[in-house]
C-alpha cells in the first residue's frame, strides 16, 4: 500500500493569497497535473474550486452522488483521476458519499487541525485536489474505515 503523505502546508498556501503566488512553485511540485490558482477557477465551478483548492465542505445532503449506487466509477471532478469504485460505496447516513476504501495509489493523505483535532486529509494524487476526510467508524465487516467525500469533488461515469 502506498501512501503519499503531503505536507500541510499547502493548505496554508491556499488561504493565503498575497504569498500564494511566490510559493506556488513549491505546490506545483508536488502533483503531476498543477495548475495556477486562476486556471483551475476557469476550470471548474465555484463550489468545486471552494472544495477542491480551498479544502472547503460542501452542506451535507446537498450532493446528488450521495444516492448515486449504479455500478462505475468515481473520478476527480479537476483532473478525471479514477479514486473510488462503486462496489466500494455505502450510505454512511452522513448525507456526504462515503466509500470503505479508494482505489489505491490514485489517493493521497495528510493531516489537518482545522477543527482542533487532527483529521486524515484526503486528496486527489494526481492533481492535490481535496476530497473529504477518512475516518475509522466505517463498516466493521469491510476496512472499518469511512472516507467521507464531497460529491462535487467528483464525477461518476457508470460502467457500460
Ligand atoms: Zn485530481
Amino acid at each position: 500500500m502506498k501512501k503519499i503523505i503531503i505536507l500541510l502546508t499547502l493548505s496554508m498556501f491556499f488561504s493565503c493569497n498575497s504569498s500564494a503566488q511566490k510559493k506556488e512553485a513549491k505546490v506545483k511540485a508536488t502533483f503531476p497535473v498543477s495548475k495556477t490558482d486562476d486556471e483551475w477557477k476557469k476550470e471548474l465551478t465555484a463550489e468545486q474550486y471552494y472544495v477542491l483548492r480551498e479544502a472547503g465542505t460542501e452542506r451535507a445532503f446537498t450532493s446528488p452522488l450521495n444516492k448515486e449506487y449504479r455500478k462505475g466509477t468515481f473520478h476527480c471532478a479537476a483532473c478525471n483521476t479514477a479514486l473510488f469504485k462503486s462496489k466500494h460505496k455505502f450510505d454512511s447516513g452522513t448525507g456526504w458519499p462515503s466509500f470503505d476504501r479508494e482505489i489505491k495509489g490514485n489517493v493521497a493523505y495528510s493531516t489537518d487541525n482545522h477543527l482542533g483535532y487532527t483529521r486524515v486529509e484526503e486528496h486527489c494524487a494526481t492533481c492535490g485536489g481535496h476530497l473529504g476526510h477518512v475516518f475509522d467508524d466505517g463498516p466493521r465487516q469491510t476496512t472499518g474505515k469511512r472516507h467521507c467525500i464531497n460529491g462535487v469533488a467528483l464525477i461518476f461515469v457508470p460502467e457500460k
